[in-house]
């Protein structure tokens, strides 16, 4: 088979490799679409790789070509997406579910085989089945809607009250999306750029807020009549956004970080007491993976894409290349500022 295969730091080119073997355990699949992710850009431009060569690869969707001897679920013929998390299933964690948080586990497209190829073998508990009239690119993106669900399912999250969104990237447009399909009252959605908010607005938020307006806290408190919001959940790993949340949270709200920091963060005494005066409930989200693995987070997002309730928006592709031509996507991430959403490969 061909394989977009890393042979050395920047040295990405497609190339024959070896076709993967189905194990019986295991489902072989037609690779359609795959996306790359932020954490491949190091791994390809910045000396990130495990080991050379190697093909990386872990958002995807594709046709199911094999089924090894035990699989009972899947069928030849299934449109799947992979869940590319492979926990250990021995460790504390694991055995409790939180495969999350598993420390020994491996990783389908960076310590093993990945998709940007061909074709990928995956464990038959890994091939997540969707409907087939979900286009492929779409269903390459399950893993940002799993992100945000799995955000809103560990805080507990069970629909009503008002909830606060901050942050409107990929995973921020899943939470708001989420927050409304388990029930919200009323979904607010912030962020500093227009576009993004008017995003949000077809995506069903019921009330957007620019925070570069210096007016935006009382437009945010006339919202929630003055109470503060029920649930907030901040999906863009920024200091100025994990503050907001503190502020913005009412009384025994719960709060969920969704995004990862990325700078030092300081607050002041008055900042901070926040969370004692109001009594609310902060948590952060890692991953999206629960039990019976991979969990309700990618159950759920197969279920509602195929019914439409979950939206998909062009706009989450910003370009989609050949495989063959692997070497020019990954080229634009030399500049990464011009790269405004997911790249796609295309096996035809
Ligand atoms: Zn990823
Ligand atoms: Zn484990």
């Amino acid at each position: 088979m061909k394989a977009a295969v890393l042979y050395a730091n920047e040295d990405i080119r497609y190339a024959d490799w070896e076709t993967p073997v189905c194990g019986d355990n295991e489902v072989k699949v037609r690779v359609r679409a795959t996306g790359i992710c932020g954490s491949d850009v190091p791994r390809v431009l910045h000396n990130g790789a495990h080991f050379y060569p190697v093909v990386l690869g872990h958002e995807f969707s594709g046709d199911v070509v094999e089924t090894g001897k035990n699989v009972t679920k899947i069928k030849v013929g299934d449109t799947v997406s992979g869940a590319p998390l492979l926990p250990c299933m021995e460790c504390v964690d694991c055995k409790k579910g939180d495969y999350s948080l598993c420390k020994h586990y491996s990783f389908i497209g960076s310590r093993q085989q990945g998709s940007f190829a061909d074709y990928v073998v995956i464990p038959e508990v890994n091939a997540v089945r969707y409907d087939s009239r979900v286009p492929y690119e779409q269903a390459a993106m399950f893993e940002p809607s799993t992100v945000a669900l799995h955000g809103l399912l560990h805080a507990g999250y069970n629909g009503g009250g008002t909830v606060a969104v901050l942050g409107l990237g990929t995973i921020g447009i899943f939470t708001l999306q989420w927050a409304k399909i388990l029930g919200a009252e009323k979904t607010i959605a912030f962020d500093i750029d227009d576009s993004r908010l008017n995003l949000a607005k077809r995506m069903g938020a019921d009330e957007v807020i620019n925070t570069l307006k210096p007016d935006f806290m009382n437009q945010a408190a006339d919202m929630t009549a003055g109470r503060g919001f029920d649930a907030v959940f901040e999906a863009a790993g920024s200091p100025v956004t994990m503050k907001m949340a503190f502020a913005l949270a009412g009384n025994k709200a719960t709060l969920c970080f969704i995004g990862t920091p990325h700078t030092d963060m300081t607050f002041t005494p008055a900042e901070w007491e926040n969370l004692n005066r109001k009594e609310f409930t902060l948590t952060g989200s890692w991953m999206s993976y629960s039990a019976p693995f991979p969990g309700r987070e990618w159950e759920l997002t197969a279920e509602k894409f195929g019914t439409g309730e979950l939206k998909f928006d062009p706009s989450f592709i910003y370009r989609k290349f050949p495989m063959s031509e692997a070497a020019d996507a990954f080229a634009l991430y030399k500049n990464p500022s011009q790269v405004h959403g997911k790249i796609m490969l295309i096996n035809e």
